[in-house]
């Protein structure tokens, strides 16, 4: 019986930056480009179940896939596997992967599924997900969604959302200054700022 639950691990900045500046010359690199989606589809297949658990306390079996709902703290399934709802909860908590942000996740599987094996499609995919980061980063205080799809400290994935937009340096200043606005009331990205930590670069 399988009974060990594991959770898709983010996607590591590096292949995301590499698929963007091979991108970028025009090279359609589809095996780079299955890493970077078949991670970030991974991952959300992972936030969607963990979602689904937390606020629905559903969860699937790792044995059989069956739905199990949860009765009296125990997930208990009728293949044989269960376990405590303390105990599962313990398999994705500080994991980063409970919070509104499924419903990104959703959009991108399905994206992804509809790509098939084209690369413009796959390609439109994750871009359109990175636009996702972006349009969060923009409208929202709360901690920027990119961080529960992609690895890093919060500094490092906001820089990376940044640099894949490519905004001139005008831009960037005009954001900056609203990112200053928004910060008086968002302590997380005051201290960002404060430190320094963001920082912007252009891709080559
Ligand atoms: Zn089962």
């Amino acid at each position: 019986m399988t009974t060990k639950i594991k959770w898709a691990d983010r996607v590591p900045q590096e292949k995301i930056r590499a698929l963007y500046k091979s991108d970028a010359k025009n090279f359609q690199d589809s095996e780079l480009a299955d890493e970077v989606g078949c991670g970030f589809y991974a991952r959300a297949e992972s936030i969607v179940k963990v979602n689904r658990a937390h606020n629905t306390a559903t969860a699937e079996c790792p044995n059989c896939g069956a739905d199990v709902v949860c009765g009296a703290n125990l997930y208990a399934c009728e293949c044989g596997w269960n376990m405590t709802a303390k105990d599962y909860h313990d398999t994705y908590r500080k994991k980063q992967l409970v919070g509104g942000m499924y419903v990104f996740a959703k959009k991108f599987m399905s994206d992804w599924e509809h790509a098939g094996g084209d690369y413009s499609k796959k390609m439109l995919a994750i871009d359109s997900l990175i636009h996702e980061f972006h349009w969060h980063m923009d409208r929202f205080v709360t901690r920027p969604v990119a961080i529960n799809f992609i690895e890093g400290k919060l500094a490092s994935v906001w820089n990376l959302i940044i640099e894949l937009a490519g905004y001139s340096k005008e831009t960037y200043k005009e954001k900056m200054e609203s990112w200053l606005k928004k910060s008086k009331d968002t302590p997380w990205l005051r201290e960002l700022i404060e430190k320094g930590s963001l920082h912007y670069a252009l891709l080559p």
